[in-house]
Order: structure tokens, then sequence, then C-alpha cells
């Protein structure tokens, strides 16, 4: 099989890797001519909406993917037809817009924080009026790894984040004062069948991923597992889907779905006897879905800028390093180590947050 993806990075670099033993071969979609999935497949540099360019990637390959939901909505109308293409339009169109992704989840009976919609920085005085202090003011659109959100405490924040936001649509969301913030990775395959991965509970800092630790058997996994295949079954989704929830006491909060393999489950590569991205495949070409089980508690630490010495790392023993191939640049996701963890107490050995 030939599989299309729209998008060339570590996610679609990480799709590859699971489908090279099978013997599956890659076609990636991306405006950079260096995007990190390149070397393992051909690379299509375009833009992401480029007629000619995804008329190539219909005609060259049996299936579409896309490794990041701010695809335009429009490219896989395009593909529709000419390709099947998972997970579909409607999933990606809900991800893509933050008042629809929560309208959809209280439509699916899954709490969230309050929030009110925001048309636009004129808007915004009497939204905080509405909502109260603190909240976090979030774009609808285009925002990721915290970007397009502005953390207000106090006026000088609701102004300058005004200005910010300009004419843009927003949503204002309450400061959730969470205990735990968690994501439930699933699978849906195109038969309907869901398979869910134990809850991973994640940290992050400046409003990306730091790390995340899996350890099977939290309290909260049947009502993750039961709000997530509800929202599966909405969508008549396929492939794999993460939805991040804030746990505040026993309860949980859903704050985003993302229709992809995501950044916490990228322990399931050495930790769970299917990975996420094989099971994204297996979900997408119409395969029987691998077992989600985990092989013991799990550790993930994101590396961020730079690589740190492959010596030092690959010294700790368990640890896997990643390296996505990338060039180093502040901010940015170069990399994630990998290592098994103990079912209780401290989840990295201290030598690895030090890096
Ligand atoms: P998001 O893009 O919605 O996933 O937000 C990125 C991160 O910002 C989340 O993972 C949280 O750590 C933090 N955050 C976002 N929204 C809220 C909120 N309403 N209350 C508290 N923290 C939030």
């Amino acid at each position: 099989m030939i599989i299309g993806v729209i998008g060339g990075g570590q996610l679609a670099r990480m799709l590859a890797m699971a489908g090279h033993p099978w013997a599956h071969r890659f076609v990636f979609l991306d405006p950079a001519p260096d995007a990190c999935a390149g070397p393992l497949g051909e690379l299509i540099t375009a833009p992401y909406d480029c007629e000619r360019a995804l008329l190539q990637l219909a005609e060259q390959t049996d299936v579409v993917t896309f490794d990041f939901e701010n695809v335009p909505a429009r490219s896989l109308e395009f593909l529709a037809g000419r390709v099947p293409v998972y997970p579909g339009a409607r999933a990606l169109g809900v991800a893509q817009d933050r008042l629809h992704e929560k309208a959809l989840f209280h439509e699916l009976g899954m709490a969230t924080a309050d929030f009110v919609a925001v048309a636009g920085a004129a808007a915004l005085p009497r939204a905080v009026a509405e909502l109260g202090l603190p909240a976090v003011l979030k774009t609808r659109t285009q925002g990721y790894d915290g970007k397009g959100q502005w953390l207000l405490r106090g006026p000088e924040d609701v102004a300058a984040a005004g200005r910010a936001l300009g004419d843009q649509l927003a949503l204002l969301e309450k400061l959730v004062p969470f205990d735990r913030e968690v994501s439930l990775i699933a699978v849906r395959g195109r038969d309907g069948a869901v398979a869910c991965y134990p809850l991973s509970e994640n940290t992050h800092r400046d409003g990306m991923l730091h790390t995340t630790v899996c350890r099977p058997g939290d309290a909260l996994q049947a009502v993750a597992e039961a709000q997530t295949h509800r929202l599966l079954d909405a969508l008549d989704y396929v492939g794999v889907l993460a939805v991040e929830f804030f746990q505040v006491g026993t309860e949980l909060l859903a704050n985003e779905f993302a229709p992809r393999v995501h950044n916490s489950g990228h322990w399931t590569i050495e930790g769970a006897e299917t990975s996420q991205f094989e099971n994204h495949l297996r979900a997408i070409l119409g395969l029987p879905l691998g077992s989600t089980r985990a092989r013991g508690a799990h550790a993930m630490l994101n590396l961020i800028g730079a690589m740190p010495d492959a010596a030092r790392v690959l010294a700790i023993s368990g640890a896997h390093l990643h390296d996505y191939g990338k060039e180093p640049r502040p901010g940015r996701k170069v990399g994630h180590i990998t290592i098994a963890c103990p079912e209780q107490g401290l989840a990295l050995p201290l030598e690895l947050l030090a890096l």
C-alpha cells in the first residue's frame, strides 16, 4: 500500500516508521523542503492547499491521512472522491474550531470549563464581565502548543490580549484549577471497533507538552473511555484520536481533542503491545486493531529546542531516544525519550529531567 500523509512532521515520520515493517510506502505533502518525515518516503514540497500537489498525492496513494489539524478543510474536500481520506473532514472541521468542539462535547454530555464566545477584541470586556477572572482567552482557530492563547488575571492582561486578538473570533474560558491534565488516546477502525490506551498524565511548560506518564489502572479510565467512545461514534471516526481532559477532584472536564496521533501517546512505541502509530495505520487501512495493553508504566520526556548528548541519554538504563532529525531551534520539538517507570513514585529518573 502507498499511504499519503498531509504534513511531514515528526508524527508523519513515526507513522512511516510503523508502516515500514509491513512494506508500506509513504508520500508526504509539506511546504517545508526539509520536512523531517522526508527521508522516510517521497516528499511533495508544496502548500497544503495546492491543487496540483493534492492531485499528485491522490494519484500516487491508496489512502490519505494527516499529521496535524490545521490542514485546510478544503484540501480534504478536494481529495474526497479521489482517494479515501481518514479521519474524515467532519472530525477535522470540528477540531479546528474550539467553539464547535466545545458544542459537540456538551451535546455528548461531556463537561468542559465554563466559557463564552468572544467576537473579537470589542466583545472582550463584556465577556470578562460575564465570566470573571482569572480566565484564558483562546482564538477559535489556528491555535496549538499554547499559541493564540492569553492568560488573563487582571485589567492589564485584558487590554494586552485584546490588542493581540484584534478581530479574530475567540473563546474566553474560566481558568481551571486542575489537579491533573490527562489524555486518552483511542482508535476506531473502519468497522466501528474501538480500543483505548491507558490514560496518560501530562505536564506542560509554556503551553507545550513537557512530560507524559502512563500508569495503567487509573481510577478515571472508565469515565474517559465512555466519553471518548461517544465522541468517536458521533464523528464516525476512523483512526487514532486523543482527548485532553482537566481532572478536578474526581471529575473530568474535556479541553480539546486532536484528530490524529498525539504527542502524549509516544510512550506507546516501546510501552504498549501496539503503538498508536501502528494502530492508526491498521484503522485507516481497514485492518483489525492491535492490542492497546501497556507493558507496565511508562514515561516520556519531550526534547525541546536541541537534542541532548545521545551517549548521556543512552547511559540511563532503559531509556529510548528518538531524534526527529530536525534543525535545533528554540521552542521546537526535536525529539523525545521514553523509559519504563515504577508503578508508583518518581516517574522519570532525575538524570532525564536534568537533560
Ligand atoms: P490547549 O491549547 O487548550 O490544549 O491549552 C494548552 C495548555 O494550556 C493546556 O494543556 C493547559 O495546561 C493550559 N490551559 C488551557 N486552557 C486552560 C484552562 N481553561 N484552565 C487552565 N489551564 C488551561
